[in-house]
């Protein structure tokens, strides 16, 4: 393992990387930013809707049991309150006594070097107090205390406590309220499951580390239905599930860590979680979630909505309500993942070079075609029909004429582009392009007809 400096160096280039380039570039830049907020610039939203899409294949389109929604980001606050947000999703806080600047706690503690899971506030307190950590600052801290990561908005034009909603902090709730919605419309069999994509918010303390820990993000969850008595059979199942999915991510299987949550550690509904971890440029961290969670969920509804949750057994009269699998994803953490993982140096030539060995299936520009010469018209023109094909079949597809052919291969490079195709004077003769392979550098002749 690199020490941390090697290792936030890989960070730092990789933040350079995707701003310089038009994939990721810090939210209202112009106006001096906003703290956990990212925007994506045309390279990092179709990386993004790659993995989103490749998600949706895999999990929804992909499989008989699974159905997709769509959920409104703003909901009923009754939904928080029956599913225990407005009391308990807190992270604990500390304040600067000098600066002012507020921190997590447990996140200090972490980096003076002591554990700091499953530690309640009174115990978190007492290590700071005991160990005198000090803030990032060197100054002394107030009491640890608890802070609700809800953003908190009104709906409608009155001010008012019957008005309140938040963003939602997690897609989950989303699901749980369309489950009865679903199952009546579509009568499935157990097991079923509801997936869904979306924004996510949370006003996280200290939002840091990149796009790790951002304040707006986007998260893909399954709600997965299932008889109770199935319970371990279905959770082994899905952990194998999550690896199928980190390995079409195109991460090393030796960089994924399976952490089994200790019960202290885990959500009071959880009778079982597992953190995928990934050894990121900042350490190894989680990567998603995969949690049972019982008919918490559903039974919060039956008893504060009134509604029933049962499912009956086709062709029986027995009835329950199913329990939960949950694999939660987040879409940024998997592209930190992906950047992490794909960001490479080497040498070729005598010359250091960077490129992003990304998965063809995720680059966001499959294909760049250029002609050898750009004030050639007959090269280019040939160039452009290629473009033309390529561009109708893979979508994909840029056309880089800029800079001699050296320059564009080490700009294709560094966004991750797989192949190059280049025109030539030869092309005129044979109907043959140049393509050269990102990794190996390799070059070789295909007939036009056979591109792709
Ligand atoms: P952490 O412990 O890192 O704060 P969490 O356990 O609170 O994460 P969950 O509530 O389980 O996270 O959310 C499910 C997934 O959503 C996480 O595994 C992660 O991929 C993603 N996620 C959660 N919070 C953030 C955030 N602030 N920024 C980006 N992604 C996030």
């Amino acid at each position: 393992m690199t020490d941390k400096n090697t290792r936030n160096e890989k960070m730092e280039a990789i933040v350079s990387l995707a701003k310089r380039r038009g994939f990721i570039y810090p939210g209202s830049d112009v106006y001096g930013g906003l703290s956990g907020t990212w925007d994506y610039g045309p390279l990092g939203v179709t990386l993004k809707r790659n993995i989103m899409q490749l998600w949706w294949k895999m999990f929804v389109q992909d499989r008989e049991d699974m159905y997709g929604i769509d959920a409104a980001i703003l909901m009923n606050q009754k939904v928080w309150k029956a599913s225990g947000h407005v009391d308990t999703f807190t992270d604990p806080l500390v304040e600067d006594l000098e600066t002012h600047m507020r921190y997590r706690a447990d996140h200090l503690v972490k980096d003076a070097g002591f554990a700091a899971d499953g530690l309640t506030m009174g115990e978190l307190n007492e290590l700071i107090i005991e160990k005198e950590i000090k803030s990032p600052d060197g100054n002394d801290l107030s009491d640890v205390r608890t802070f609700n990561m809800m953003f908190k908005t009104n709906v409608g034009p009155v001010d008012d406590e019957l008005s309140v909603s938040y963003l939602r902090p997690e897609t989950a709730q989303g699901i749980f309220t369309n489950y009865k919605n679903v199952l009546d419309s579509f009568y499935p069999d157990l097991p079923f499951g509801l997936a869904q994509q979306g924004k996510a918010f949370r006003n996280e303390i200290s939002p840091r580390d990149f796009i790790f820990r951002s304040r707006e993000f986007e998260q893909m969850e399954i709600e997965y239905f299932i008889d109770p008595a199935t319970w371990e059979v279905e959770f082994e199942k899905w952990i194998a599930l999550v690896h199928d999915w980190t390995d079409a991510l195109g991460l090393p299987a030796e960089s994924i860590h399976e952490l089994e949550v200790e019960e202290a550690d885990r959500a009071h509904y959880s009778k079982r979680t597992v953190d995928f971890e990934f050894d990121f440029p900042i350490g190894r961290e989680e990567l998603l979630g995969l949690a049972y969670r019982t008919d918490f969920d559903l039974g919060n509804i039956s008893r504060e909505a009134g509604k029933n949750m049962e499912y009956t057994v086709k062709g029986t009269n027995t009835k329950f309500v199913p329990h939960v699998i949950e694999p939660s994803f987040g879409v940024e953490r998997a592209l930190m993942a992906v950047l992490s993982a794909a960001y490479t140096e080497d040498e070729v030539n005598g010359e250091k070079r960077t490129y992003l060995k990304l998965p063809t299936h995720l680059a966001p520009v499959q294909y760049a075609v250029s002609p050898l010469l750009k004030n050639k018209p007959e090269l280019v023109a040939k160039a452009r029909e290629v473009y033309t094909i390529l561009k109708k079949k893979y979508g994909n597809v840029m056309w880089d004429d800029n800079g001699n052919i050296g320059k564009r291969y080490r700009r294709q490079d560094e966004i991750g582009t797989p192949y190059c195709v280049v025109v030539d004077f030869e092309t005129l003769e044979d109907n043959a392009v140049t393509i050269r392979e990102r990794d190996t550098t390799d070059q070789k002749r295909v007939a036009i007809s056979e591109l792709g």
